[in-house]
């Protein structure tokens, strides 16, 4: 049975992860409205502005439910403003941006440095033999996770150091770069395989 996913189509890179879930079988319907949500069985928050996704969450009332169904299980898939939105704490966020605050790590947004602002690195990916190429963009860097989040892939910091890329807590998954931006359909075919 092909699963119904939705993907949060307020802004942003949806129509590249509609087309990702697509080319895997998945019956894919854009979430803008709280009426959207109703018989999802997982959700991709994509990449985007994530201070413009949480006003436009707000303004269109999707933000209410969508947290409630999140909160009692539904499987999330966020990248990286997505990633920012399901973030239990944000660092230099807008003051009045929302998150739901659904996975127990910390972000800096923008926080790979603006100068740096975007690249892309080869990633060793728990589980994957090949290296997957990981495109960031204007990234969050995750400062800290709690030793409940189980992460799965990490990248070496310049300045030393390591930070989680990508990491998984309960139902949420979220990767600080742009699985949809690349034809590698290994992140996305490992979320649907982890549905239910
Ligand atoms: N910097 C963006 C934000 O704060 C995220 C960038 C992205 O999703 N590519 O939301």
């Amino acid at each position: 049975m092909p699963k119904t996913v939705g993907v949060l189509a307020l802004q942003g890179a949806s129509r590249e992860h509609t087309a990702a879930l697509e080319k895997l079988g998945a019956n894919v319907l854009q979430v803008r409205m709280p009426e959207h949500l109703r018989g999802l069985e997982a959700l991709v928050i994509p990449g985007g502005e994530s201070t413009t996704i949480s006003m436009l969450l707000e303004s269109s009332g999707t933000f209410e439910p969508l947290a409630h169904l999140i909160s009692e299980g539904l499987p999330v898939l966020g990248t990286c403003a997505g990633m920012i939105l399901l973030a239990k704490d944000v660092i230099d966020g807008r003051p009045d941006q929302k998150s739901f605050a659904q996975i127990d790590i910390t972000v800096r947004r923008n926080g790979f440095g603006r100068q740096i602002a975007s690249f892309e690195s080869d990633l060793k990916i728990s589980g994957f033999t090949a290296p997957f190429r990981g495109v960031f963009i204007r990234a969050p860097l995750v400062q800290s996770c709690d030793p409940s989040v189980e992460t799965l892939a990490t990248i070496e910091l310049d300045g030393g150091g390591q930070s989680t890329v990508l990491c998984r807590q309960r139902n949420v998954t979220v990767s600080s770069f742009h699985p949809e931006l690349t034809d590698d359909l290994r992140i996305h075919q490992m979320f649907l395989e982890n549905l239910a």
